[in-house]
């Protein structure tokens, strides 16, 4: 695993949805506890993107969790990853912003956004569902980007391999399965994507 350390243009880069700009660790973690009382989780223990995999939990439930979260993703509470709205909106002056899920529906992310970004940073994104996580890259090349975000191993490989440029958003079940570029969080995205150079806000508020 190499952290990621070359400036990208940010017209260029799109990103996932869940494990990337929203926290589905956490959310899954909580409602395990919450609804079906299996209360012994932590995020960290998530090892495998198929959590089926890594924890002691019957498919039934792994699979109810996550349709929770898919169909309401407010309603179950689902949070942005640290810094993520922040670095969004800092992006959305500068360059559309293209989200790219698998998810089946777009509407509960629509919904999400709505939430959590203002009017102006939500008129700047652009969502699309694929249904697929293996259908990725058709719509990453149609929309003219190189720089993919995804926390999802399998994804991210198959989109190197196809000559594009995947960075891969560290969450326990990627670590340590891949020899990619990374970024550990929203913090070092927005230093990549130089937010704070082209920001004229930013500029003002430097001590002179
Ligand atoms: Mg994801």
């Amino acid at each position: 695993m190499k952290q990621a350390t070359a400036r990208i243009d940010p017209e260029k880069i799109g990103f996932d949805f869940d494990g990337v700009i929203a926290d589905i660790g956490e959310a899954f973690v909580r409602l395990a506890c919450s609804d079906y009382g299996y209360c012994s989780l932590r995020v960290e223990d998530l090892s495998s993107f198929q959590v089926e995999e890594c924890l002691d939990i019957p498919g039934r439930v792994i699979e109810r969790i996550f349709d929770d979260i898919l169909e309401d993703s407010l309603g179950v509470g689902l949070k942005p990853m640290s810094g993520a709205i922040e670095t969004l909106s800092g992006l959305s002056r500068l360059a559309t912003i293209t989200v790219i899920t698998a998810r089946p529906s777009l509407e509960p992310v629509r919904a999400w956004f709505d939430h959590f970004c203002d009017t102006e940073t939500n008129s700047r994104i652009q969502l699309i569902a694929t249904g697929d996580h293996d259908d990725k890259e058709r719509y990453i090349r149609q929309c003219g980007l190189h720089h993919f975000v995804d926390d999802r191993t399998i994804t991210c490989l198959y989109l190197a391999e196809a000559g594009l440029a995947p960075l891969v958003f560290s969450q326990p079940w990627n670590n340590g399965r891949h020899q990619l570029p990374s970024v550990e969080d929203w913090k070092q995205l927005g230093a990549l994507l130089d937010i704070d150079a082209h920001n004229p806000f930013a500029e003002q508020e430097k001590p002179r």
